[in-house]
């Protein structure tokens, strides 16, 4: 089975072929990155009218290099939410279009399932049940995975996401737009247990994060260095702010899997791509006897082969979606 993927939730405009849900076969990305970074951030308007440009491209691509047509496809699976609306709408505009004109199934794909879903391209192992800690730029969840396209949220984040608190730290600190990759490699140079930031707790819900406070603590810090008119050492900022959210996110996710009885953890989203992150996690659940899974840094960041990848499992449980599939920005994990 091939599916062609289309992924254009935020600012990567991307296509993927990928056969029978776990070889991808072609993934194309067209990163806008450059375009917001002197924003600051993405501005929506800007991402919408660039991925209408991009995407026909993008797709051609995405098909050339899989060396197939779009008549060898069996489905087309795109992402309907959540993300941007104008920018969702593109993708879905497109889909419907193609899938209409070549007569193919169409297929809706939640963003955040299709990052789960990424771990599943170079783990042809691994099967759920298992627990996946999605840290992106607008999610911090914890999810069970108890089958293909069947999730349980069993934590969330209470107010900022892992990868905002990330992107702001780093605009704190004058590192620009986006702010992960940057604090991953300042924070090499710098010392982690320099400064002691906060790990939040929730009392009630030990599986919630929260995130806001950590990122005032850091700004606070930065205030009284100014105050004080002492110099901030940037990377030791960066390696323990980095520290605080390793330490936070890979002891609940532990925590859950061993009050849950799963023995499989893996991770997904664009904050699975740091390297501290990473080895902690790594760490932690070799202690404990848990099996970790993780995707390559580039299935970890917005791209269209994992969005095939859940696509593939939706579409050979039958589920198809009509012409009037529509973009929604708010979709919730689990929903249609
Ligand atoms: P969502 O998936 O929630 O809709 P998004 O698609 O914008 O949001 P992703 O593309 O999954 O998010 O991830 C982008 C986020 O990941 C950004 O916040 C970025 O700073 C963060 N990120 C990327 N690489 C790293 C890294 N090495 N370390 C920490 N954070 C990172
Ligand atoms: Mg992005
Ligand atoms: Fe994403």
């Amino acid at each position: 089975v091939l599916i062609l993927a289309i992924e254009t939730s935020c600012d990567e405009t991307a296509a993927a072929v990928v056969k029978n849900g776990r070889e991808v076969l072609s993934n194309t990305i067209y990163t806008q990155i450059k375009l917001h970074t002197m924003f600051g951030g993405v501005v929506p308007e800007i991402a919408s009218r660039k991925h209408i440009e991009k995407i026909n491209i993008v797709i051609e691509t995405a098909l050339k290099e899989a060396d197939v047509t779009l008549e060898d496809i069996d489905a087309i699976a795109v992402t309907y939410g959540p993300g941007l609306v104008g920018a969702l709408l593109v993708g879905v505009a497109e889909a419907k279009a193609l899938a209409y004109a070549a007569k193919k199934p169409l297929v809706g794909v939640h963003h955040i399932e299709g990052h789960i879903s990424a771990n599943y391209i170079e783990h042809k192992e691994l099967e759920p049940p298992f627990l996946c800690m999605v840290a992106s730029g607008g999610h911090s969840h914890l999810v069970l995975v108890k089958g293909y396209g069947e999730y349980e949220i069993i934590g969330r984040t209470r107010d900022d996401a892992a990868g905002e608190a990330f992107d702001k730290v780093a605009r704190a600190i004058g590192l620009g737009y986006p702010g992960g990759p940057k604090i991953d490699k300042l924070a090499k140079e710098g010392n982690k247990k320099a400064i002691a930031f906060p790990r939040a707790k929730i009392t009630d819900a030990p599986d919630d994060f929260s995130f806001s406070g950590l990122k005032s603590a850091v700004l606070n810090y930065l205030n009284q260095c100014q105050m004080k008119g002492e110099e901030v050492n940037r990377a030791d900022v960066a390696a323990s702010f980095q520290q605080s959210v390793t330490d936070v996110l890979t002891e609940h996710t532990v925590g859950a899997a061993k009050r849950l009885g799963i023995n499989k953890v893996a991770i997904a989203g664009g904050v699975a791509s740091n390297s501290s992150l990473r080895a902690q996690m790594e760490e932690a659940c070799r202690k404990n006897g848990i099996e970790f899974y993780h995707p390559s840094p580039i299935f970890c960041t917005d791209n269209a082969a994992m969005i095939g990848v859940a696509g593939y499992y939706e579409y050979i449980k039958g589920i198809r979606d009509g012409w009037d599939l529509n973009a929604k920005p708010n979709l919730k994990i689990g929903e249609r």
